[in-house]
């Protein structure tokens, strides 16, 4: 049985700046993040009522990762499909795509996703966006809003399908405030009214000046995550982490006398192979 508690919130200081770390990384050595939080349901569902998991999405995902783990915990099927599987991913597995192969999961590509699901499989979206994680991520507001007590923090966090920061803001007083890592401003609004449609309260959506395109390798990305690393000794992950930084970081001065809790989602297994694209492309070694 998986076990999943309440994750701490630490104060850390970076650039002269407090800030407080809500440390969902640390939720389970493998099962933690957002991830942990988006799959809560499936993860108190009992093993008889699936037989098989179906989800789709990128090869080095925490998601695949997170749900090949879950799946082979509950003694179920898992089925994942990607476009296409890198020649030299293939030919020198490793990362995400290695520890979910050991974990049994079936990765298939090159193949569009079954139109008709058999009787006890179970469909999850690209990176859990569904209200099927309304749920967790209702349980990560909740602690939130104890650990913070009479404050009224600023809630900060980076954005993929946006699942995450949309059902926070819909469980917390506070603000939530969020940037796109994979599409621009207009893409995640429509992601927020895909899961749930109008009328709600939305996170606050802040950009770089600078555009940045999904999965690319930017110096200033490495950089940054080697500046927290070195002076809070945390570890972010590589793939939203560092744009969220940099956004948080250049629009501090809105948040002017107020407490910032930026919510660390985890996901430290995907830094694996990011840092070897890293180092590929800078030829540097940047730990
Ligand atoms: C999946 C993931 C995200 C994106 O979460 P969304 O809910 O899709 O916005 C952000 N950070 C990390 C570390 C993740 O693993």
């Amino acid at each position: 049985m998986i076990e999943i508690n309440p994750s701490p919130i630490q104060t850390i200081r970076f650039r002269g700046r407090s800030f407080w770390i809500k440390r969902d990384d640390l939720l389970h050595p493998i099962l933690n993040g957002n991830k942990a939080r988006k799959f809560h349901t499936l993860l108190h569902t009992p093993s008889h009522l699936y037989r098989r998991i179906i989800s789709h999405g990128s090869i080095q995902s925490n998601a695949l990762y997170a749900l090949s783990y879950l799946t082979k915990q509950k003694g179920w099927h898992f089925d994942y499909y990607v476009k296409t599987i890198p020649k030299f991913l293939k030919c020198n597995p490793h990362g995400n795509y290695l520890y979910a192969l050991r974990n049994g999961a079936r990765i298939i590509e090159n193949q569009s996703l079954p139109e008709v699901l058999k009787e006890g499989d179970y469909f999850i979206p690209e990176g859990g966006a569904m209200s099927a994680s309304e749920v967790g991520i209702t349980v990560l507001a909740e602690e939130i809003t104890d650990q913070v007590g009479e404050e009224n923090p600023v809630i900060f966090l980076p954005s993929g399908t946006g699942t995450t920061a949309y059902y926070l803001q819909k469980h917390l007083p506070y603000e939530v405030v969020t940037t796109p890592l994979v599409g621009d401003e207009a893409y995640l609004l429509e992601q927020f009214r895909a899961l749930e449609g109008e009328g709600k309260r939305l996170p606050t959506i802040l950009e770089s000046q600078k555009k940045y395109y999904f999965g690319k390798l930017y110096r200033e990305f490495v950089e940054i995550w080697v500046e927290l690393r070195q002076t809070t000794k945390l570890t972010f992950d590589l793939l939203y982490d560092p744009k969220g930084w940099l956004v948080l970081m250049a629009h501090l001065p809105r948040f002017e006398g107020r407490s910032i809790l930026y919510l660390h989602q985890g996901g430290l297994s995907g830094n694996e192979s990011l840092l070897k694209r890293y180092k590929r492309e800078f030829d540097e070694d940047f730990i």
